[in-house]
């Protein structure tokens, strides 16, 4: 495995091993398992895998959060090489963003400006819309691969690959769990055992609304209520469960296609997210 820091030699660590395709995991490290089930599903499809990681200042809302994001580099690395990962990209923020630097990738519209583009403001989904164009250009990957778990992060950069004719397969791996049912994150360390323990009030919401639609239940309200009931009775008072079309992120009102459940929920100072897609199962009727 080959550790590079600037973009000059990563493009010529992938010169030469343009044969066969090569797969990209842009990350911004504290590597966990999630991270691990990308680069397996990359080392599967790829002849090369790239993963990069770097902490982008320009994506936090909360300088706080920016401080307190865990930083591992040791660890990183480890974990990319025992899971086959060929070239770690590990810039620095000034290799990123040299001085004078004046250019925003910026997607607009509910995919972007909804949800965790409206609770985390505009500079949020703007700061990882630059800097995915940046990591997309500077290895120039066949496919990219990213986490379900980041539901809207994804539209957002199907939207920007679309747009933009990035000549790049995007694709998107399952959200990793853990044994109990908590959504795999970087965050989830600093979660007190007290708070782990309510936090799995939020994918227990998100299976309440899959079996209530899967049960036949159609109206889109009805499902939003019984996921707030869920995390209302572990005392989580979500941000927002939203129910939307997984692509536009624009508001659907029926049960009548595939929908994405979107949660955010602080569970003491941790912001967590995670998102089911459901789908209304055929024997009901239900508008109950
Ligand atoms: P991050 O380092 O948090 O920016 O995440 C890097 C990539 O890993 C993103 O595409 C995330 O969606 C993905 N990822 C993070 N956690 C998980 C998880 N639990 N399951 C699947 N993918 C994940």
């Amino acid at each position: 495995m080959i550790v590079v820091r600037t973009v000059t030699d990563l493009r010529a660590a992938l010169r030469g091993r343009r044969d066969g395709a090569v797969g990209m995991v842009p990350t911004m490290g504290a590597l966990h398992e999630g991270h691990a089930s990308l680069f397996r599903a990359a080392r599967a499809a790829d002849a090369t895998v790239v993963a990069s990681v770097f902490v982008n200042p320009t994506q936090f809302d909360e300088q706080a959060d920016l401080a307190a994001y865990p930083r591992t580099e040791d660890a990183d690395l480890a974990l990319a090489e025992a899971e086959g990962v060929d070239v770690v990209f590990a810039p620095d923020a000034a290799e990123m963003y040299p001085s004078g630097f004046s250019t925003t990738v910026s997607v607009t519209g509910p995919v972007a400006e909804t949800l965790e583009g409206a609770q985390r403001g505009r500079g949020h989904f703007d700061g990882v819309a630059t800097v995915v164009t940046k990591l997309l250009l500077a290895a120039l990957p066949d496919r990219a691969y990213f986490g379900a778990k980041d539901a809207q992060q994804v539209a957002v950069i199907r939207r920007l690959v679309a747009d933009l004719g990035i000549p790049v397969d995007v694709v998107v791996c399952p959200t990793s769990r853990d044994e109990d049912g908590l959504a795999r994150s970087s965050r989830n360390t600093r979660l007190s055992p007290e708070e782990r323990r309510r936090a799995l009030a939020i994918p227990r919401a998100l299976e309440a609304v899959a079996d209530a639609a899967l049960a036949g239940l159609r109206d889109i309200e009805t499902l939003r209520a019984r996921a707030v009931a869920t995390l209302e009775a572990s005392g989580i008072h979500p941000e927002y469960v939203a129910l939307v079309d997984p692509a536009s992120f624009a508001p659907v009102t029926r049960l009548d296609r595939p929908v994405l459940v979107a949660i955010a929920a602080r569970v003491g100072a941790t912001r967590l997210i995670d998102n089911t897609v459901v789908v209304a199962g055929d024997t009901g009727t239900g508008d109950a």
